[in-house]
């Protein structure tokens, strides 16, 4: 997970409270949802786990997507993924 080179240093105390990455995770039931709307074993998981792309809870087993991730899946297509809670409003893709 040392692939994207920006500004980020790795040494382990900075690993812990490092910044976490946009992500929306999508579930094996397919449920698309953001950092607060997976429920609270999604919500656990990944406060302890915070640069965790996987995490399977007793419910789901979610995969975590960046904005580039989705871009490259996508290939070319322009969709988005998009939180499941309509209120929310955390989009990610090619044109969000
Ligand atoms: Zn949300």
């Amino acid at each position: 997970m040392s692939t994207n080179g920006d500004d980020e240093r790795s040494t382990p105390e900075q690993d812990e409270q490092a910044p976490r990455v946009a992500r929306l995770w999508v579930s094996n039931s397919g449920r698309v949802a953001c950092d607060a709307h997976g429920g609270m074993y999604l919500a656990v998981a990944v406060e302890q786990a915070p640069r965790r792309r996987h995490h399977t809870t007793p419910l789901d087993a979610w995969e975590g997507y960046t904005a580039r991730e989705v871009a490259l899946y996508l290939d070319g297509d322009t969709s988005v993924l998009s939180c499941e809670d309509s209120r929310c409003g955390a989009r990610i893709g090619p044109s969000a």
